[in-house]
């Protein structure tokens, strides 16, 4: 058996467990030849740059409907190993991943004859990473710069506050620190409840959002998100530009949707809805 039909065959069975219904090309895929995976179209439609790296991530948000707990692990995972300040006000609230209803996630999309239901049900958003990120255009001091592998990172130490990055993202991913992370509230409790040394803490006036796990990727692991809701079906994360990666087979079965990509910022975040 290849290789690719193998990691194929995987997918298919961590569809299974996520509960995605067989889309009819399915049955013929499995039945048939590796030229038909060869023959699937590019994920979203999209002109994406055909050489390099560039890294994705699919959100399944059947998966996260079914176990409304899956949300909250990868909140949890991300702000905790990242050093998130809690503010403890929605005002000042820092935000790399959060859960939001699906009519505001896509806003742009249209909600006519929707599934009722389809309107509460919270889905996961976090930094698009988009191929052409207008957050990256926007910064004078390239604090915010795309990496090779696609991931659009920050240099906290370059950053000087001045928020042009988050008037230009359209995604609301970037939070601004007011206040210092590191410091307590009125009661004496510190605003990161338990500091992971190995993680810079930010400083105030500072710019953030998620990062991909870069760090972890540097090391070879997934990002925390991913590996908390692991065997479940309900994410999925590689690189877009590797035809045999399970997220490209996985977006070459699915219909998938993008945050607003008539904006032209490419995301690299899907969504099976
Ligand atoms: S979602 Fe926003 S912050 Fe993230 S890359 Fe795109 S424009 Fe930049
Ligand atoms: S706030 Fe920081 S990251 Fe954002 S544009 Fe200004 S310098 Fe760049
Ligand atoms: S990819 Fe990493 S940084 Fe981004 S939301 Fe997931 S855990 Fe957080």
């Amino acid at each position: 058996m290849k290789k690719d039909r193998r990691d194929f065959l995987k997918i298919a069975g961590l569809a299974a467990v996520a509960g995605i219904g067989a889309p009819s090309a399915f049955g013929s895929l499995l039945r048939g030849s590796d030229e038909a995976l060869a023959a699937a179209p590019a994920a979203g439609g999209e002109e994406a740059a055909k050489s390099g790296k560039r890294l994705g991530m699919v959100i399944n948000v059947r998966a996260f409907a079914a176990q409304p707990e899956l949300a909250e692990k990868c909140t949890e995972v991300c702000h905790s190993i990242h050093n998130v300040p809690d503010f403890g006000n929605p005002k000042d609230e820092i935000k790399w991943i959060w859960k939001d209803k699906y009519n505001n996630v896509f806003a742009d999309s249209s909600h006519y004859k929707r599934p009722g239901g389809l309107a509460e049900v919270p889905v996961l958003a976090l930094c698009n990473h988009c191929d052409k990120p207008p957050c990256v255009r926007a910064c004078p001091t390239k604090a915010t710069f795309k990496k090779s592998d696609g991931v659009v990172a920050m240099d906290y130490h370059r950053c000087i506050g001045c928020r042009f990055c988050m008037a230009a993202c359209p995604y609301g991913a970037r939070s601004f620190n007011w206040r210092d992370p590191r410091g307590k509230d009125e009661n004496g409790n510190p605003f990161i409840k338990t500091l992971n040394p190995k993680f810079p803490a930010r400083m105030r006036g500072v710019v953030e959002k998620c990062n991909f796990c870069t760090e972890r990727l540097a090391v070879g692991q997934i990002p925390a998100c991913v590996e908390a809701v692991a065997g479940t079906g309900a994410m999925f994360f590689g690189d877009l530009n590797d035809p045999n990666s399970e997220i490209s087979q996985i977006l070459s079965l699915y219909y998938t949707v993008q945050r607003k990509p008539s904006l032209g910022t490419y995301p690299s975040l899907f969504y099976i809805i």
